[in-house]
């Protein structure tokens, strides 16, 4: 199998996928059933979210493992800095190495106060996601991927500083980022424009979420800084008492978005899943690929 950043060199777009780590029983089994869904459509990788506690980090590496050993899937799992050793880290990466884990997310992740408070590093940790790439790459053959923000991220002073900090990251080793979720496809690219102005060549897969609800994704999108654009918004008001609607609106804006960013160079999308399958697979269907 080829590796990601092959995949992402190569012609035609790559398709991922998402997760985050089941919170118990009912949850991983609803989870496995979307992870067999969409392996059907063989997307390049599929991504499991790193969370705070020691427990949630602990299926991180189970659910990675998993999808290592009984899927033809390639998995990727994320890795943050919050409230850990250099010491710790190293640990953590030899636990995915050890369960078949070769491709990581590096990121410092949100303030332990939560996103908008300061942050803190642990005394004997690391400040900020590019050290973070280092670490990984200097502990064995790994491919590492890192967060990038196309609507700025909500401590960084200007696009101008988001982009230099991915120039960071990319002579730092990482191979490709992944964005957060976009609903305007201008900001994708003027980030991708900046980067390329800096004389870097680092994939920036813009992040997709389709919209099933919308009080959630309106949470989601004041959580992360991200705008909803007011045409989407009218969009999905207008339908908001048809939950059925609203989802079909979702995928709709969805595909429309997806269509945009791969005409303006996108060499793959990334799906936020939300650990479910069907939203996703209808984006998917809809492009025809
Ligand atoms: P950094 O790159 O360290 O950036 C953090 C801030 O510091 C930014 O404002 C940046 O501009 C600034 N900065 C960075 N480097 C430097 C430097 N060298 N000098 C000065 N300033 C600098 N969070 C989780 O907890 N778990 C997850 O699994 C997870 N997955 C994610 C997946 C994706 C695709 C994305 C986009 C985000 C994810 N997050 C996750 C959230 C992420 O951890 C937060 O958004 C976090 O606040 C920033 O992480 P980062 O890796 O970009 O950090």
């Amino acid at each position: 199998t080829r590796s990601i950043p092959e995949v992402l060199a190569a012609e035609g777009a790559s398709y991922s996928f998402e997760f985050f780590p089941p919170k118990d029983d009912a949850a991983e089994q609803a989870l496995w059933e979307a992870i067999r869904r969409l392996e059907a459509v063989r997307p390049t990788f599929v991504s499991v979210t790193y969370g705070a506690g020691g427990s949630t980090q602990d299926r991180t590496v189970r659910v990675t493992g998993r999808i290592s050993r009984e899927t033809t899937l390639t998995p990727m799992a994320h890795l943050t800095c919050v409230g850990r050793s250099v010491a710790q880290l190293r640990q953590v990466v030899g636990e995915y190495a050890d369960a078949g884990v070769r491709n990581v997310l590096a990121l410092r992740g949100d303030p332990p106060g939560g996103p908008g408070s300061p942050w803190t590093a642990h005394p004997e940790g690391l400040d900020h996601a590019d050290e973070l790439v280092a670490l990984v790459k200097g502990l064995g053959t790994f491919t590492v991927g890192v967060a990038a923000f196309p609507d700025r991220h909500p401590e960084s002073p200007s696009l101008d500083h988001d982009a230099d900090v991915l120039v960071r990251k990319a002579d730092a080793g990482a191979e490709f980022a992944v964005s957060q979720f976009v609903f305007d496809a201008d900001a994708w690219v003027r980030l991708r424009d900046r980067v390329v102005a800096r004389g870097r060549d680092l994939p920036i897969i813009p992040g997709l979420m389709p919209v099933t609800n919308v009080r959630q994704v309106e949470r989601m999108a004041q959580l992360s800084g991200t705008p909803l654009p007011s045409a989407v918004v009218a969009r999905l008001e207008a339908v908001a008492d048809d939950p059925a609607a609203v989802r079909e609106v979702g995928v709709q804006v969805a595909t429309e978005l997806a269509q945009r960013l791969l005409a303006e160079g996108a060499q793959g999308l990334h799906f936020y899943t939300m650990n479910r399958s069907t939203a996703t697979l209808e984006v998917y269907a809809n492009l025809g690929v």
